[in-house]
């Protein structure tokens, strides 16, 4: 019998912008009030402070 070692995949998280796949290494996160957003990069995250912004001026 063998015990085979499974390697550990990294955890990917999507992209609450454009959905893409990241290792959560190295997605940009943000924990929004209730919730935590992740980002594939900055300027993602751009994006959805602006939207963030956009809705308040609703
Ligand atoms: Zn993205």
């Amino acid at each position: 019998m063998s015990d085979k070692m499974t390697p550990k995949e990294p955890e990917q998280v999507s992209c609450d912008i454009c959905m893409k796949e990241v290792p959560i290494d190295e997605a940009n996160s943000c924990e929004a009030v209730d919730y935590v957003v992740h980002f594939c990069g900055l300027e993602c995250f751009q994006k959805w402070k602006e939207n963030k912004q956009l809705e308040q001026e609703k």
